[in-house]
């Protein structure tokens, strides 16, 4: 969360005076017109809301009919919601290396391949691309679907293209924590009208309030629809969203600037510097032991935040329900009993390397002149240290 303010406020108190909370009430409309914004924005012809990011990754995979036997491919960095969802839908989740950039790399894709794989889902950490031509490419070659998990980058883009709007679908999330927020919630946004609908179908299985005909057959699926309070403040946050990044880049480029010439710190290469959503700066320290200086001294400064890559269940090394084979609640319904491959935090040596060393700096959009200052003074004196 970046602005909540009156406007959201009002917007909340207009759903609320009128009564309608649930989306599908004849005179509910937030929801719809949420929807209808979101897709216009990023010039996708269908945009789903949700109830959370981790809903419409669910919804994504099942509209793509990913399922039991199917292998999909995503990266050691991302967060635990991707592994559930994937196993969620009854697959199983192959996680391959991260580049340098901290996104999958597409060189430990190939190898893992398999006549299993169906999916690949790439995810735009911290608003960073990740290489979408590669990606792109071998999915083409390979007949692999593409589901994009950019929960973190509403707003980024890949070559002039919207991040989420590069593969079959692309899935945003709306928690506390990311570019524009109600709390909670999510989008699938496609321009596919199939997988829309099947999307559909999934996040709203029985499907009866809405009283829309489909072309595609009725299937069991969940409830993970957004509610009107939600779509409300979303359009707000939606219209804000230009001048939060713009807020957001401003700061990014001053700490950027402030930790330049500290000592052997770099900044993460990117695939495309203009595309990054601007929320972090993700730096990369010599060793682990620089890296952990670096975040404590980030962490002392008002308005700043720091976190290692390797941690709140962004890395592989953490996901331990896939280390620990226990895919579901029940072991029947467990897409990692029986032969699945076996994936124990030992393994994915290069993510380990590159993730260690990799320090993740935050901010706030006022973080200001001093908390940049006391920054910079950090860095000329830790200089030394981090080298
Ligand atoms: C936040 C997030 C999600 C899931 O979002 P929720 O809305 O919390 O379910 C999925 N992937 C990534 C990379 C995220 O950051």
């Amino acid at each position: 969360m970046y602005i909540l303010g009156a406007e959201e406020r009002a917007a909340a108190d207009r759903v609320l005076a009128q009564g309608n909370l649930f989306r599908y009430m004849p005179e509910a409309h937030e929801s719809d017109r949420f929807e209808a914004e979101l897709a216009g924005r990023l010039g996708t012809r269908y945009a789903l809301a949700t109830s959370s990011g981790t809903g419409a990754l669910i919804c994504g995979l099942a509209a793509l009919g990913v399922g039991p036997g199917d292998e999909v491919l995503m990266p050691a960095f991302g967060y635990v919601a991707d592994v559930l969802a994937i196993l969620a839908v009854g697959a199983v989740p192959v996680v391959c290396e991260v580049d340098e950039s901290l996104s999958l790399d597409p060189a430990d894709l190939k190898a893992r391949l398999t006549d299993r794989s169906r999916a690949v889902l790439p995810v735009h950490m911290f608003g960073l691309p990740s290489d979408m031509e590669s990606i792109s490419r071998i999915a083409r070659d390979h007949d692999l679907r593409v589901l994009e998990d950019a929960c973190q980058a509403m707003g980024g883009r890949y070559r002039g293209r919207h991040l989420g709007t590069l593969g079959d679908a692309g899935a945003f999330s709306f928690n506390q924590a990311k570019i524009i927020t109600a709390g909670e919630g999510g989008a699938l946004v496609t321009s596919d009208h199939e997988l829309h609908e099947r999307a559909f179908l999934m996040h709203d299985a029985s499907s009866v309030y809405d009283g829309r005909s489909f072309d595609h057959p009725v299937f069991a699926g969940l409830a993970f629809r957004m509610n009107e309070v939600s779509a409300a403040i979303l359009r707000v946050q939606l219209n804000r969203l230009d001048d939060i990044q713009a807020g957001l880049r401003r700061v990014r480029a001053q700490v950027a600037e402030a930790l330049n010439g500290a000592g052997r710190l770099r900044p993460v290469p990117s695939h495309d510097p203009a595309g990054d959503s601007g929320t972090h700066l993700a730096v990369r320290a010599p060793c682990e032991a620089s890296a952990a200086a670096l975040q404590e001294a980030v962490g002392r400064i008002p308005g700043l935040w720091a976190h290692r890559a390797a941690s709140l269940g962004h890395s592989f090394f953490e996901w331990d329900v896939l280390h620990e084979r226990r895919g579901a609640h029940h072991r029947l319904h467990d897409p990692l009993a029986g032969d699945a491959p076996a994936q124990g935090p030992d393994q994915l040596p290069r993510s380990r390397e590159i993730l260690g060393r990799t320090v993740i700096v935050g901010y706030t959009l006022d973080a200001g002149e001093q908390a940049i200052e006391r920054l910079g003074e950090h860095a000329r004196e830790g200089a030394a240290a981090w080298a």
